[in-house]
C-alpha cells in the first residue's frame, strides 16, 4: 500500500495535496505511483458539481458563500479547478485561494488551483483522477470550476454529476449569447447578483432563461421542471438554500431512476475511450513513427503513393512494432 493512501483516506489535507501533486505529474515513475495508489483507493462517492461561468460573473463569490453554506452544514467540501487559459498566462485566475479566502480557512473545505499544463487532455485527466482523490479522502461535494470558455465546458460537464451555469442578469431583454450546446448540457441555470438594483433585471432574465430552457429537448435523466433557472445573491446569500435544495432533489431522483450511476458508467467509458485515443495518437508521436509517416507523407504528396495504401502501410508498420 502506498504511504499515502492511509493518511489521505484519514482525510489529512497534506496527503490529499501530495497525492493530486503526484497524478498531475507527467514522470513516468510519479505515473506508475499515481496509478497504484488510485487503484488501491475506496470507492467512495461525492456529489460532483460542475460549474461554469464567464470571467466577473461570480464565480469565487459564489463559491465562497455555497461552500461556506454547506461546510456550515457539516459537509466537505474540495473545489478542483479546470482552466484552460492558466496555461497561456502561466498562473490560475481559478481556484486561487485568495479569492476565497473564508473558504480557504475553512478545516472541512479544500480548494486546489487549477495546474498549467500543456494541453486541455492533460487537464481533464488530472482532474478526474483528482476527483476520486477527493472522494477517497471523503469530501461529500466536489465542485469543478471553469471558466465559460471553448471545450473546458464540455470537459468539466463530462465529468459532473450536475453542471450549473451561473450568469448574469442581462441587460435588455435578450439571451446573453449562451451557446445553445452549453445550455443544453445545464442542470440548473442561477443568475447570480440578484440583489439590489439588479433584483429585477436579474428576476427577467431568470424568466426568459425558463423560457428558454422549456423549449430544448427533455432529456430522459430529468424529473419535471429540470432543468431550472433560479435566482441567487452571491453576496446576500440569497437563494442559494434554494439552489442546494434543487441540487439535491435532482441527484436524489437521479440515483432512484438509475441516471445517476448510468451517467458515470457512461463517463467512465467516455474517459476510457479518450485515453485510448490519446495513447494511439501518443504513438503516432514517437520518433520511430513519425520518421515513417513523414517519409510516407513526401511520397504521397509526391504521387509515388496512393494515401489509402499509405495509411494501411503505416497501420501494419504500427501492428508489427506493437506486437514486438
Ligand atoms: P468570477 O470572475 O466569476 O470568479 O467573479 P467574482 O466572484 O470575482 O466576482 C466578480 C465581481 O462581481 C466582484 O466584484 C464581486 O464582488 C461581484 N459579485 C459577485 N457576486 C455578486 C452578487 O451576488 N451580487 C453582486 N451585487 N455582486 C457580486
Amino acid at each position: 500500500m502506498d504511504d499515502l493512501t492511509e493518511p489521505l483516506i484519514q482525510g489529512d489535507r497534506r496527503a490529499l495535496s501530495r497525492a493530486i501533486t503526484l497524478v498531475e505529474s507527467t514522470r513516468a515513475d510519479h505515473r506508475d505511483r499515481a496509478q497504484r495508489l488510485l487503484d488501491g483507493l475506496p470507492d467512495r462517492q461525492a456529489l460532483r458539481i460542475g460549474l461554469s461561468g464567464t470571467p466577473g460573473v461570480g464565480k469565487s463569490t459564489f463559491i465562497e458563500s455555497f461552500g461556506r453554506m454547506l461546510t456550515g452544514q457539516g459537509m466537505r467540501v474540495a473545489v478542483l479547478a479546470v482552466d484552460p487559459s492558466s496555461t497561456r498566462s502561466g498562473g490560475s485566475i481559478l481556484g486561487d485561494k485568495t479569492r476565497m479566502e473564508l473558504l480557504s480557512r475553512d478545516p472541512r473545505a479544500f480548494i486546489r488551483p487549477s495546474p498549467s499544463s500543456a494541453q486541455l487532455g492533460g487537464v481533464a485527466r488530472r482532474t478526474r483522477e483528482a476527483v476520486r482523490l477527493c472522494e477517497a479522502a471523503g469530501h461529500d461535494v466536489v465542485l469543478i470550476e471553469t471558466v465559460g470558455v471553448g471545450q473546458s465546458e464540455t470537459l468539466v460537464a463530462q465529468m459532473s454529476d450536475l453542471f450549473v451555469l451561473l450568469l448574469a442578469p442581462a441587460g435588455g431583454d435578450e439571451l446573453q449569447g449562451v451557446k445553445r450546446g452549453i445550455m443544453e448540457m445545464a442542470d440548473l441555470i442561477l443568475v447570480n447578483k440578484a440583489d439590489g438594483e439588479l433584483l429585477s433585471p436579474a428576476r427577467r432574465t431568470v424568466a426568459d432563461y425558463a423560457g428558454a430552457l422549456r423549449l430544448l429537448r427533455r432529456r430522459i435523466q430529468d424529473p419535471d421542471g429540470f432543468p431550472k433557472a433560479l435566482a441567487v445573491s452571491a453576496t446576500t446569500g440569497d437563494g442559494l438554500g434554494d439552489a442546494w435544495d434543487q441540487m439535491r432533489a435532482l441527484a436524489d431522483w437521479r440515483r432512484d431512476h438509475g441516471h445517476f450511476a448510468r451517467i458515470r458508467a457512461e463517463q467512465a467509458r467516455d474517459w476510457f475511450m479518450a485515453e485510448l485515443r490519446a495513447g494511439l495518437l501518443a504513438r503516432l508521436d514517437a520518433p520511430a513513427a513519425r520518421a515513417r509517416i513523414d517519409a510516407m507523407g513526401r511520397d504521397v504528396a509526391q504521387g509515388r503513393r496512393a494515401p489509402v495504401a499509405a495509411a494501411a502501410s503505416v497501420l501494419d508498420w504500427l501492428d508489427r512494432a506493437g506486437a514486438d
